[in-house]
């Protein structure tokens, strides 16, 4: 089973404000290692689930809002144009979202 994550930063676990999201704030560094525990903890459980590939995309702003240090080995870093999600093709069995907003400033 192939997984494919997108992720953006406004949903992430412990985000409050957009401080948080803003990267010349110290919260920032907070919101990047949140992210990737996010990741990191959704990926373990497509593993348990039988997956044998976890593919992701940073999809917010400039992509490198994961700490790749951090990341778990197992997962595939994607790398690209977040905005057409140029990974994603139809040999992955299912999609999920990490940190998604439902509009702008939501
Ligand atoms: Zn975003």
């Amino acid at each position: 089973m192939k997984i494919f994550i997108m992720t953006d930063m406004e949903c992430v676990s412990g985000i409050t404000t957009d401080a948080y999201l803003d990267a010349t704030s110290p919260y920032y560094q907070i919101t990047r290692r949140n992210l990737t525990r996010d990741i990191n903890a959704v990926a373990a459980g497509c593993f348990d689930g039988g997956a044998d590939q976890v593919h992701v995309q940073d999809g917010h702003g400039v992509p490198n809002n994961i700490v790749l240090d951090d990341l778990d080995p197992r997962i595939t870093l994607a790398h690209g144009n977040p905005a057409n999600w140029c990974w994603l093709d139809s040999s992955f069995d299912a999609t999920m979202l990490i940190g998604q907003h439902a509009r702008e400033g939501g």
